[in-house]
């Protein structure tokens, strides 16, 4: 047996720090729900991330992240249950946030000033999705909306307050690839000298998405990127998923990836 086999086959998930609750509104259950999912499957390190709260400059507040009237719950009720859970798990509470270079200073003032520990960069939308931003997830040939997704990250890394890069391959692009290597390898190699790592987005296997893309992962080998998993739980049963940890771990194999476990989180301060 090779050392990769006996990992395959030994390897745990004790950390997860790529949680959603019920607040987006398109994710489901009880927050404890998902806690005692975790504890029961063996994690020991936990962070709730949930779409940080945005209002665009239109005024337009985002359907699908926190509401900024729901902040103050968001923060009480996870804090109750990291409370009464403490001796069995370590909870963190944070958020999946976007990286607007326009606007970033401002949101993070923001997510400081509501209580945040930590932060993991979602790159969802390049521009703010009102009122004409189109998701990433949309198929585009553009080279230029290539190159901003790069950039945002790049500098989203560099800003140095994420604690890792949730699904980095995320964007759907059916251009010349080349210039998708080229670009891809900035976010890998920018990730590697700051040392911030890249995460394999379990929801991507799950729902069985344009991501994981393996023409990223092969380009974080070549890299050396520090890479690590994040769950991206929408529902309670999602707090752990030992089905997706095999592929991901297929994919850290087949491209001999610098998967380092657990992240080391970035805190924030007040
Ligand atoms: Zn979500
Ligand atoms: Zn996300």
């Amino acid at each position: 047996m090779t050392k990769n086999e006996s990992k395959t086959q030994t390897e745990k998930m004790t950390y997860n720090y790529h949680t959603h609750t019920y607040r987006c509104r398109h994710a489901n259950g009880k927050i404890e729900e998902y806690i005692k999912r975790a504890i029961a499957c063996g994690v020991t390190h936990m962070g709730f991330s949930d779409h940080a709260p945005y209002i665009c400059t239109n005024g337009v507040e985002s359907v699908f992240r926190v509401p900024v009237s729901e902040v103050g719950g968001y923060f009480s009720e996870i804090s109750a249950l990291k409370e009464k859970y403490k001796e069995q798990i370590d909870i963190k509470i944070g958020f999946e946030m976007e990286f607007y270079p326009r606007h970033f200073e401002k949101m993070l003032n923001d997510v400081i000033e509501y209580g945040a520990e930590y932060l993991i960069l979602g790159p969802h939308y390049i521009e703010e999705e009102q009122p004409s931003g189109v998701h990433v997830i949309q198929k585009t040939d553009s080279v230029k909306r290539l190159e901003k997704y790069s950039n945002c990250i790049v500098d989203g890394i560099k800003s140095g307050v994420f604690t890792y890069i949730a699904h980095p391959d995320m964007i759907n692009f059916t251009g010349d690839v080349e210039v998708f290597q080229r670009e891809i390898r900035k976010i890998c190699s920018a990730a590697r000298e700051c040392n911030i790592p890249l995460e394999i987005n379990f929801l991507g296997i799950r729902d069985n998405r344009n991501y994981p893309n393996e023409a990223f992962w092969e380009i974080a080998g070549e890299e050396r990127s520090p890479v690590t998993f994040g769950f991206d739980s929408h529902e309670t049963v999602d707090a752990y998923d030992e089905i997706s940890l095999v592929r991901a771990m297929e994919i850290v194999e087949k491209y001999n990836l610098n998967y380092i476990g657990k992240p080391n989180l970035i805190m924030l301060e007040k």
